[in-house]
């Protein structure tokens, strides 16, 4: 039997679809999956997350648009 984890799926920050943590799209709307820092390029999947954890420079936000 498969026992897949589901453990490592990531959100994505448009359509809220569940994707694998290792997709770097959405795989129903096409959207990123990570925020980029805009100063070093730290990728982070945390929809949490305001800062790069890197450098500390603030993420762009990614508007939830209705
Ligand atoms: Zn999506
Ligand atoms: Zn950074």
């Amino acid at each position: 039997m498969d026992t897949k984890q589901a453990g490592s799926l990531i959100r994505c920050f448009g359509c809220k679809a569940y994707n694998e943590g290792n997709s770097k799209y959405c795989l129903l709307c096409g959207s990123k999956l990570h925020k980029e820092c805009v100063d070093c390029g730290t990728k982070s999947a945390d929809h949490l997350a305001l800062h790069c954890t890197e450098c500390g420079a603030k993420f762009e936000v990614i508007a939830d648009r209705k």
